[in-house]
């Protein structure tokens, strides 16, 4: 199996809230540290020990508690936006990893429940701090109440949202990385620019400096 098959097989385990609670910038990014070697396998505090456990085998690792340093292992919850005191700062919308907040400059932004993953990256975003988590339904048919499993919990989710946000984190990084590319090319185009003119005020000082010399030479 190739290292790129490992990754996926390695990401597919994973919860997709997109957190960052493992160290790593969403959860591909900490399957790809997994598959070199770099990073423990008991670092996914919204997987908790089943989602460990998986990793270990898929790996042939030992299986480890998780590394309650990385975060609390918290029940999944969704962001709130609180619309009355939102100033539309667009903050949150730059912070949600899975592009589950909708609203424009200026005006009231709301969170698409369906699209939350719970990462609560929106929360420490907000200047005004209107941002509140609320308990996640149960994922998937009628959503109603939490259920008393959380394994029951994590199953649902992995197979009725994960799959989604993965998605929506792929196509967010994707449309990142063009707008980065567009501006790197904006920026070589402008520096091309300024080069040319450059090259061609130092042609036309030459040209004047060889006319000024040739006017001294006929005196
Ligand atoms: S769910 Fe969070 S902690 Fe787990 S792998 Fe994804 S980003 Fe990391
Ligand atoms: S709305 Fe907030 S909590 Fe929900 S996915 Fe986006 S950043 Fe995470
Ligand atoms: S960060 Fe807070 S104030 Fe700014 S748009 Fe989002 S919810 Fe509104």
């Amino acid at each position: 199996m190739s290292d790129a098959d490992t990754v996926s097989a390695l990401d597919a385990l994973l919860p997709q809230t997109q957190c960052r609670q493992c160290g790593y910038p969403g959860c591909l990014a900490y399957a790809r540290a997994m598959a070199r070697g770099s990073a423990d396998i008991n670092r996914c505090p919204p997987g908790g020990e089943s989602v460990a456990a998986d990793l270990a085998g898929r790996l042939a690792l030992p299986v480890q508690p998780i590394d309650r340093s990385c975060g609390p292992g918290r029940p999944f919850t969704l962001a709130r936006i609180d619309e009355s005191r939102c100033i539309g700062c667009v903050a949150c919308i730059r912070a949600c990893p899975v592009d589950a907040i909708i609203g424009a400059r200026g005006r009231m932004h709301t969170v698409v429940e369906s699209e939350c993953t719970g990462c609560e990256l929106c929360v420490p975003a907000c200047p005004v701090d209107c941002i509140e988590l609320v308990p996640m339904p149960f994922p998937g048919k009628g959503g109603e109440g939490r259920g008393e499993d959380p394994d029951a919990f994590l199953r649902a989710w992995m197979a009725e949202r994960a799959p989604r946000a993965r998605a929506r984190f792929e196509r967010r990084a994707a449309r990142r990385a063009s707008r980065r590319k567009t501006l790197r090319g904006r920026e070589a185009d402008a520096l091309q620019g300024a080069e040319r003119a450059a090259v061609v005020a130092a042609a036309v000082a030459r040209v004047r400096e060889r006319r000024r010399a040739a006017g001294r030479g006929r005196r």
